[in-house]
């Protein structure tokens, strides 16, 4: 007889861990409370064109990269369409405040050198600054899929702790340079003094070593993972929410879903939001101490996103990452309200698999706190009233006008929009605040914003972003944790480690 596990949300954590312990002889059912499965990887059709919810560039993927590797163990890297961005130009950043265009082309020295281009004084500081990024996460076991001697994903490391800013500022003289260096922060919701710098250092260095894009959406990749769910015995249960886990002596006993379905299992893990988890469980199930300390974790920002849907050959398909910023000075600001929002965003022309010359579509994040939307937060999707509506469209319009800065006449090239503000995050993940990476890390108190996988309850562990690193880059590492401590230390490591690339 197999070990049965229930896990609760079918989104990258959920997915990822599921495949592994499906694989590894686990009987898995996964219940996803979404009529798609996928959370961050869900795809949505709008207009004939399919948009990404919640994972637009992707790390990892390069040949020998740690989430590449992964991908292989679990038989899915072939299925993977992804297109990798320019190497000549990977990410281009705008500066409105003094009209600059910054080129960054990918890997370690393309990265020194595009930047030194402008800041020719500090190319030694650069140089210095990628060095030890890069020799910071060499330090790190989980990042670089090397067997753990001792449960620790924190290495005893000079800085690893320090403010990311305060990090970069130890290499970087230059202001303007400094912010340019942090101009990734949006994508791991820095926030200035507390996101420590080993959480800049991964990110950055994913990002110097070359990025990806789904072809034609993320969405398929949740269908390949659920895939090696089922292949392997499993089941994946869309559009039937948890509603219920009854706890009993600190052990689960089941757990009750939408539909009237009751799910027993010998293990069970949650790849929810930790205190979405909380709400759907007797308060006695864990000890008041921890669910205060849940409760007061602050969320990382949300994001406000545009769908555009382009006239056809108007607007050029571009192989890169654009960001816009404001003022250099804002780099860290994202999360503060009282600021004339937009501060900067992302914006991408996602790649289909027939892609010609033009793009078809365009997709804007905008980071945004959930303070600019909490006089509707007891609203619902679709009933949160004309005030909303009308805000929301006053909020696109200011995006447009600074893409207009980027890309003059790009409004012209717009056949149809839709918006998604931090509400839709919320209602649509279940996550806290809309966050686009949850719980956010705090060097001035790791103990509080480090979530264990263990929990008190015995038979429960956790998954997903809200315990280490988030993204595509950071949740399947916890995922091989949460797997590992039911598979034993390490197992899941040395088999990825034996399994040659195919
Ligand atoms: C706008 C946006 C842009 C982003 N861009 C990127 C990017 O470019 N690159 C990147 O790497 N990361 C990106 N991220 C972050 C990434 O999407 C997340 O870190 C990742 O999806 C988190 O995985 P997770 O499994 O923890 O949560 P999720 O993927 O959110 O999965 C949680 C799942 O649980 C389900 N659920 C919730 N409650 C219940 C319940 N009661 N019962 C059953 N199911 C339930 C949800 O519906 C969801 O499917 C972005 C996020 C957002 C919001």
């Amino acid at each position: 007889m197999k070990p049965t596990v229930v896990i609760i949300g079918g989104g990258l954590g959920g997915l990822f861990t599921g495949a592994i312990l499906a694989k590894e002889d686990f009987q898995v059912t996964v219940l996803e409370k979404n009529a798609n499965i996928g959370g961050g990887l869900q795809s949505f059709t709008r207009f004939g064109e399919t948009f990404d919810t919640g994972m637009h560039v992707v790390g990892g993927m390069q040949p020998g990269g740690n989430i590449r590797r992964i991908c292989n163990y679990l038989g899915v890297l072939d299925k993977m369409m992804l297109r990798d961005v320019d190497d000549d130009c990977s990410d281009l950043l705008y500066f409105a405040e003094d009209k600059k265009h910054y080129a960054i082309a990918k890997g370690r020295q393309g990265f020194v050198d595009s930047l030194a281009q402008h800041f020719p004084h500090e190319r030694e500081n650069l140089q210095r600054y990628v060095d030890a990024i890069f020799s910071l996460t060499e330090k790190v076991d989980a990042f670089n899929l090397r067997p753990e001697s001792v449960i620790s994903i924190m290495p005893d490391v000079p800085n690893f702790l320090m403010a990311a800013n305060d990090y970069i500022a130890t290499f970087i003289g230059d202001p303007k340079l400094r912010s340019i260096i942090a101009y990734m922060n949006p994508l791991y919701g820095g926030r200035e003094n507390c996101t420590p710098a080993y959480i800049h250092a991964i990110i950055s260095v994913l990002y110097i070593c070359g990025t990806s894009r789904f072809v034609d959406g993320t969405g398929r990749f949740a269908l390949t993972l659920a895939d090696v769910i089922r292949d392997n015995g499993g089941q994946v249960i869309a559009g039937d929410a948890a509603t219920w886990v009854e706890v009993n002596d600190r052990m689960i006993d089941h757990v009750d879903t939408a539909s009237g379905a009751r799910y027993t299992a010998q293990h069970y893990i949650s790849a929810i939001h930790p205190c979405a988890l909380m709400r759907i469980m007797d308060e006695k199930a864990l000890p008041k101490a921890y669910r205060s300390r849940l409760d007061s974790i602050p969320n990382a920002y949300s994001a406000f996103s545009l769908y555009i849907k382009l006239k056809p050959g108007t607007f050029p398909y571009i192989n890169r990452s654009e960001y816009y910023m404001g003022r250099y000075d804002d780099i860290w600001q994202f999360e503060r309200a009282d600021k004339p929002w937009p501060l900067g965003f992302l914006f991408m022309t996602p790649p289909d698999a027939r892609q010609g010359q033009y793009a078809s579509k365009v997709l804007l994040t905008a980071p945004m706190p959930f303070d600019m939307v909490r006089r509707w937060e007891n609203t619902t999707t679709g009933r949160r009233g004309d005030d909303y509506l009308a805000w929301k469209r006053e909020m696109a319009q200011r995006l447009l006008a600074r893409i207009d800065e980027m890309h003059p006449g790009f409004e012209r090239c717009i056949d149809k929009m839709i918006t998604a503000s931090p509400l839709t995050i919320r209602d649509f993940y279940g996550v806290k605040e809309g966050s686009i990476s949850g719980f956010s890390k705090d060097c001035r108190n790791m103990a509080l914003s480090q979530v264990p996988i263990v929990t008190k309850i015995k038979n429960l562990l956790l998954t997903g972003q809200n315990n280490n690193l988030h993204g595509f880059c950071g949740v399947p590492l916890t995922a091989i944790k949460t797997a590992e401590a039911l598979l034993g230390r390490n197992f899941v490591i040395n088999k990825i480690n034996s399994c040659a690339e195919r």
